[in-house]
């Protein structure tokens, strides 16, 4: 598609300087053909005047050439026309081939992160819808099912069906996340504010966890958009939770960097693999770990909404991690 797309994009730029360089050959030839017509038309009077007998002004003579030669020069001047027009044809190919590539590569970009965004989705669609068919077609199988066993398999169903639409929504929550960037409502906020509301949505999981959230630090204030900056600090409140033990202590910091603020989440959870750390913040990118772990929910979907929060606001977002240690996120932000 790509390299048909680019052909056509060629042929447009070459169709079009062709046009210009065309038009221009012509209005030079008109100009240059009247100017040979004069001199032509210089030996029509002079053969005139001789004829008649009348004296032929030296002005005259001395502009006079030869026909021959002047017939010369006209087919001359069309083949250097037409040769400096096939030289702009094959400059101008070569160029508005270059050129299409350039400008259809941040499209054809575009394309292939969609098409691998919507392999990968599908991807995480089958595996419960997977299960979730098998469960119930070997449900209704069984001519013998009891009342409790229906349940059991309803239960089984039912949790399939709400992890399917925990991944629609973060689904949702991502395309939203790549419209918004230009309708952020920006208002002076402080670190602690966000948190307090993340610890608040956040307060059930907790609870279960005997986690706790400590604010250590400044609690820094920066103009940002609130709503998505408290999203921001829930899924990495969420994560720091849903990878540490029973009873640890999550630590949120934050401090002032020169015209910027540096804002850290702490936990003392299972870490990440250093070769791990580059991807996490890609889409549906989980570590092995995660996925084998099937009590630890989740699509790979977080921080990637994460980082573009981060990047809406002009920030940086990274993370350090030591294995069985934990792991510290670093979020940088201007300070306005
Ligand atoms: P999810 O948590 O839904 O899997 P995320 O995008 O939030 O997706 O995280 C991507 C991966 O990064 C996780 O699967 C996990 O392996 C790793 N990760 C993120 N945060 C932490 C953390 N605080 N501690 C350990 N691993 C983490």
């Amino acid at each position: 598609m790509f390299h048909s797309a680019r052909l056509t994009l060629t042929a447009w730029y070459l169709a079009i300087i062709m046009a210009i360089s065309i038009l221009f050959s012509l209005v030079i030839y008109v100009n240059v053909n009247n100017e040979y017509r004069q001199l032509e038309h210089l030996e029509d009077i002079i053969a005139e005047r001789r004829m008649h007998g009348l004296p032929i002004p030296r002005q005259l003579n001395r502009s006079w050439i030869d026909p021959q030669l002047i017939t010369e020069a006209r087919s001359r001047f069309i083949s250097r026309l037409i040769l400096v027009n096939v030289f702009i044809f094959g400059v101008s190919g070569v160029a508005g081939y270059f050129l299409a590539g350039r400008t259809l590569r941040p499209i054809q970009e575009m394309v292939d992160e969609q098409q691998r965004f919507i392999a990968d989705a599908s991807h995480e669609l089958r595996t419960p819808l997977t299960s979730l068919r098998s469960e119930i077609e070997v449900g209704l199988r069984n001519k013998k099912l009891t009342t409790h066993e229906s349940k059991a398999l309803l239960e089984s169903n039912l949790e399939e069906v709400i992890q399917l639409q925990r991944l629609s929504d973060s689904l949702l929550e991502l395309a939203q996340a790549e419209k918004r960037s230009s309708r952020l409502q920006f208002v002076k906020i402080s670190l602690y504010d966000c948190i307090d509301v993340a610890i608040k949505t956040l307060h059930g999981s907790l609870k279960k966890k005997q986690i706790t959230v400590e604010k250590k630090g400044t609690n820094v204030s920066f103009v940002a958009d609130y709503a998505r900056l408290v999203e921001l600090f829930v899924i990495l409140l969420d994560n720091a939770l849903k990878y540490s033990a029973e009873k640890s202590v999550i630590k949120v910091e934050g401090k002032y960097v020169k015209d910027h603020v540096e804002m850290y989440v702490i936990d003392e959870g299972y870490g990440i693999e250093d070769s791990e750390l580059p991807h996490i913040f890609d889409r549906f990118y989980r570590s092995n770990k995660s996925r084998s772990k099937e009590q630890i929910s989740g699509y790979g979907l977080g921080l990637a909404i994460a980082k573009k929060i981060v990047e809406d606001h002009n920030g940086q977002i990274s993370a350090k991690s030591t294995i069985n240690k934990g792991s510290t996120f670093i979020i940088k932000l201007p300070r306005k």
